[in-house]
């Protein structure tokens, strides 16, 4: 294992913390972009970092398929291959298998499954998630899982919960047997020769509260760096998805990063912060700015909307990216009513750099003692956004 978290001041339950990663030192709490296929949709890397983001995803399921796992170790690992020199973090491939829903089949041994690309048949266990994830070589992995669906009744969610858990010992196993074989740290000669990869766990249980006690204390058993809270975002209200996080977040160590997997609006980034949260991420910023749906300080706007065409401000008058700082909402809501692919550029890296700030002032926030009152801006701002579309 190669990662620390050094605890820097504490507020309410939020932390202030650095995640120590084998390629980059993470201030956290941190907002984690997705690069699904080894890209952050519409933005090269070079952006990326000089919105300082730290640590971005990839997605195992995507890159398994295409290009390949193997081709992509044989490039030097994830990193090399799309240059990016910072931390990376792979999810298991179970998230994405477990939308196929009709394309699936699930035994004690793994998932089958169909490729959405050309319907081709596959095969993922946890044995095989982890080597595909080694091959990548991300500083995070993470360990197979199902993603209980929703509704679930306690039943279902108890079975789920069990075969996530066995996973788990099994993705672990195996992990801990092979993660050597990682591009960087078997490499001779790179800085990072004998550094180890990561592995997290993911708990799961549905939308209920002691299934979710009973899978974060098993998990705790199987002492991994880190722990993920799983199977959210999945359709359930947002009342339940914070109940849920309330109700397993104090049964996960302190001293470890804690993780809460694809979350959210701002106002909701910002409220798991303050109840512990380390790590987030979520297609949302990135998905919405292709959409035209952009995120300010004054709320979410339309750039599509017919009141911005002669309007020759900025996306966000307080906002320092280079896009407010450039370009007026008249040419932004041109670009994007003329299908220009500037468009997908401008508003994604508005809308990211939007969400990292976000985390930044959290982290300000927690510093100074302010996080109560940040909390009550951004729900003010999130309920007047909703009121406003309704
Ligand atoms: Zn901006």
């Amino acid at each position: 294992m190669s990662l620390s978290l050094t605890i820097h001041q504490t507020s309410g339950s939020a932390r202030r913390a650095t995640l120590s990663l084998p390629h980059a030192a993470v201030e956290t709490p941190a907002f984690m972009p997705v690069g699904t296929a080894a890209s952050v949709k519409a933005l090269p890397q070079h952006f990326l970092e000089e919105l300082d983001a730290r640590i971005i995803l990839g997605n195992t399921y995507h890159l398994y398929l295409r290009p390949g796992h193997e081709l992509i170790r044989r490039m030097g690992g994830l990193h090399r291959f799309m240059s990016w020199p910072r931390a990376l973090l792979t999810d298991s491939g179970g998230f994405q298998v477990f939308s196929l829903n009709e394309l699936r089949k699930v035994s004690e041994e793994g998932v089958r499954f169909r490729s959405h690309l050309d319907g081709s048949s596959h095969f993922f266990s946890p044995e095989h998630s982890m080597d595909v994830q080694i091959a990548l070589g991300a500083d995070i992995a993470m360990a197979f899982d199902e993603c209980t669906e929703y509704p679930a009744d306690r039943a279902r969610a108890r079975e789920s919960l069990d075969l996530t858990l066995r996973w788990a010992r099994r993705s672990k196993d195996h992990f801990e047997a092979h993660c050597h074989l990682a591009p960087w740290s078997a490499r001779e000669g790179d800085a990072l020769t004998g550094q180890r990869p990561n592995l997290f766990g993911i708990v799961q249980g549905g939308m209920f509260a002691d299934l979710r006690r009973e899978s974060a204390e098993r998990l705790v058993e199987m002492d991994f760096p880190g722990y993920a809270i799983g199977g959210l975002s999945v359709g359930e209200p947002r009342a339940m998805t914070r109940e849920i996080i309330a109700a397993t977040l104090p049964y996960l160590p302190t001293d470890k990063p804690r993780y809460v997997m694809g979350v959210g609006y701002p106002d909701e980034i910002v409220e798991y912060a303050a109840m512990g949260v380390d790590m987030m991420d979520c297609v949302l910023p990135t998905r919405a700015a292709r959409h035209g749906l952009i995120f300010t300080s004054e709320g979410r706007l339309n750039i599509k909307s017919r009141r911005f065409a002669e309007d020759q401000g900025p996306l966000d008058p307080v906002c320092p990216c280079p896009v407010c700082g450039r370009y007026s909402r008249a040419y932004l809501r041109h670009l994007f009513a003329a299908q220009e692919p500037l468009a997908a550029v401008l508003n994604t890296l508005h809308n990211l750099a939007f969400y990292l700030d976000t985390m930044r002032l959290v982290r300000d926030a927690i510093e100074l003692g302010t996080l109560p009152e940040l909390l009550v801006r951004f729900r003010a701002r999130e309920n007047a956004a909703a009121a406003g579309e309704a």
